[in-house]
């Protein structure tokens, strides 16, 4: 099993990334991939780009070198009430929002309960697709009461493969995040979150651990054209 499609990606213009769209789509070809979502940092992340960019983001072709290329962002959750630095109109123009806890943004001290109300709140923002990256140590919160409710909203659980290569600390709970989406029949998406075009499509440490789990192909939103068209259907995505 791979991936067809990777949700999560980053440009130059992240300035902490190292490759440009057109790089990325390449890698994207290379791989045989259906779809690449850029979802460069929302502006509370340093060295973040600036509106122009999120709004000018409809110049790049929808489908490019055959890839369709998703405009989007990794929207930053900045407080503990579930918002995000991405907002209307922007947030609907965008066709595919990533929202993400990260330790330099979110300055109170996170614990379980605020966790799970923020993601709570969250759930109930119809422009977000992913969770990205929840299985953060520091950000750990009440899967079991989470999860179905994303679910329910549509909002797809990330299990980030770059944890399995960077961040193994967080293992155990992506492990357990696993366990419930299963258990919920929650879907969710494999992505990369490459900072480089070389990462690009290449899932299979995350993909080693879903399998291992056996957890259900139909689940995985990205593991086929079919799952990931009838999602963006579902959301009003062209496809
Ligand atoms: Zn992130
Ligand atoms: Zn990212």
């Amino acid at each position: 099993m791979n991936i067809i499609a990777d949700l999560h990606t980053h440009t130059i213009a992240s300035t902490h990334a190292y490759s440009t769209v057109e790089e990325m789509v390449t890698a994207a070809k290379e791989r045989d991939l259906y779809a690449i979502a850029i979802t460069d940092h929302g502006r509370s992340m340093p060295g973040a780009p600036g509106p122009y960019y999120f709004e000018s983001l409809c110049l790049i072709p929808k489908e490019f070198r055959g890839i369709r290329v998703l405009k989007g962002m990794e929207a930053n959750i900045i407080d503990f009430e579930g918002n995000i630095d991405c907002e209307e109109p922007l947030a609907s123009q965008l066709e595919w929002i990533v929202a993400s806890m990260h330790g330099n943004i979110i300055k109170d001290t996170p614990n379980i309960e605020k966790c799970t109300n923020a993601y709570l709140q969250l759930s109930k923002n119809k422009n977000v697709n992913v969770i990205g990256h929840s299985g953060t140590v520091n950000f750990k919160y009440d899967y079991e009461k989470v999860i179905p409710e994303l679910s329910k909203n549509g909002i797809l659980i990330e299990i980030n493969n770059s944890t399995f290569n960077f961040k193994k600390d967080s293992m155990k709970n992506c492990v357990e995040i696993i366990k419930v989406c299963k258990k919920h029949k929650a879907r969710i998406v494999v992505n990369t979150d490459s900072h480089f075009s070389t990462y690009i499509g290449n899932a299979e440490p995350a993909l080693n651990v879903l399998k291992e789990l056996d957890f259900p192909k139909e689940l995985i939103v990205n593991a086929s054209i079919e799952t990931m068209q009838s999602y963006m259907k579902e959301k009003n995505i062209e496809i």
